[in-house]
């Protein structure tokens, strides 16, 4: 990561200068949300003092500025993932996004004798929407296990996918875990056996260069608040042809040309088709000036500084009496789970927390991992390109500290 000055960086977010409890802020929780750049802030703020109209309905300037911004936003996302901006339907995230896909897509392809295949490590987002789904249609959750280093069995998830099998459900990075799965590979064996795949997008998206064309999936979902951008947004991928035989999820304004009382109404084209009501249009404008932060610096440069900070942060960590890392597999994001011996990861995170470190601690939307793993939560320490090396040696000192304490 030669050439750039990653304490520059840094400054560009505000809310990283503050503190906690008289400490300096160490925030490594940017796997639950990601702290946001002063442009991203600055556009959105803009955006209320100077051109706020509602999208799409308006013939004045303000709508047409609102349309032309949002609209803008939906190419240059497009764009950083490499797939066709009529492809892109913008939700207020994968929750949503996902469950477009179960409802739009699932309820019309999914019957009694199908199978949802789906992985140990999905997050609820692409487990809870399935189960739904399932009730409703008959279909059958399958689940493909791990490895003990909490990469997938891909032996076993290649076994798993038997004619019976509709949808492959599959996270791009685990967000508890850090995991990188090669999604790449698993959507060409699924797509051989004529399975439609989704991708849960929502970790990597913020840590790596994700070109959805050449992962070769069905659906792809992602989420802006994690990537530099505000709450409440994201989007669904889907190929044209496919969007275009989904039937509404939502219906509404937006989403229609023409509703006529007596005869059926005309919906609209995708991606509008699925984007019924009033759109966050500020947030998605701010997600829009995000990509444009990210790639800035280059998403290839930001997964190469996370790799740095995570070897130092893992060796680290190892350091530490009685601490065990849940989920070593080679191909990580900078993402580590972890427990302290003794402790209940709540307490941890407490303690941690007086430090002036923020971790999350709990199940993280993950029930069936933790399960697999036999414990009831963990703490995790998740990082982006925005933390620093002294931080990590903050958050270790704190650590040791915080195992002083509890004897
Ligand atoms: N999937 C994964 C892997 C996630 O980490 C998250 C966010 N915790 C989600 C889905 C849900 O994203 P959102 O809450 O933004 O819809």
């Amino acid at each position: 990561t030669a050439g750039i000055d990653w304490d520059r960086v840094r400054a560009d977010f505000p809310l990283l200068r503050r503190e906690v409890h008289g400490k300096p802020l160490v925030y490594f929780d940017s796997a639950n949300t990601g702290q946001k750049p002063a442009s991203v802030i600055e556009t959105v703020d803009a955006f209320y003092r100077r051109h706020n109209a509602n999208v799409s309905r308006a013939v004045h300037a303000l709508g047409s500025e609102a349309t032309e911004s949002y609209e803008a936003t939906r190419t240059r996302l497009a764009q950083h993932v490499n797939v066709a901006a009529n492809e892109l339907v913008l939700t207020s995230g994968t929750t949503f996004a996902i469950n477009l896909v179960a409802y739009s897509w699932g309820l019309s392809n999914l019957k009694a004798g199908d199978v949802v295949l789906l992985t140990r490590m999905e997050h609820h987002a692409n487990i809870v929407p399935w189960q739904l789904i399932c009730e409703r249609t008959g279909a059958k959750i399958r689940v493909a296990e791990l490895h003990p280093d909490g990469s997938l069995d891909l032996d076993a998830l290649h076994a798993a996918m038997t004619p019976d099998v509709k949808l492959l459900g599959v996270a791009h990075v685990s967000n508890v875990l850090g995991t990188i799965n090669p999604v790449a590979a698993i959507c060409r064996e699924a797509r051989k056996r004529g399975i439609t795949t989704v991708v849960d997008g929502s970790q990597a998206l913020p840590h790596m260069t994700v070109d959805i064309a050449a992962i070769g999936c069905d659906f792809y979902a992602f989420t802006g608040h994690k990537m530099c951008g505000p709450t409440g947004t994201g989007a669904l991928w889907a190929r044209r042809a496919l969007l275009e035989s989904m039937p509404p999820f939502l219906g509404g304004g937006e989403m229609i040309k023409e509703v006529r009382l007596d005869e059926a109404t005309i919906f609209n084209d995708p991606p509008h088709r699925f984007e019924a009501g009033t759109p966050n249009i500020a947030g998605h404008i701010g997600l829009g000036a995000a990509v444009a932060y990210l790639d800035g610096i280059g998403m290839d440069a930001i997964a190469a500084r996370e790799a740095e900070l995570l070897a130092h942060l893992t060796e680290e960590m190892q350091s530490v009496d009685g601490l065990r890392i849940i989920g070593t597999a080679a191909k990580k994001a900078a993402v580590v789970s972890f427990l302290v011996e003794g402790a209940h990861a709540h307490d941890l995170a407490t303690l941690l927390d007086l430090e002036g470190v923020a971790v999350r601690s709990g199940h993280h939307c993950a029930h069936p991992l933790m399960k697999f793993f036999g414990v009831p939560a963990t703490c995790r320490a998740s990082l982006a390109f925005y933390n620093t090396h002294d931080e990590i040696e903050a958050f270790i000192a704190a650590l040791h500290k915080v195992r002083r304490l509890l004897g």
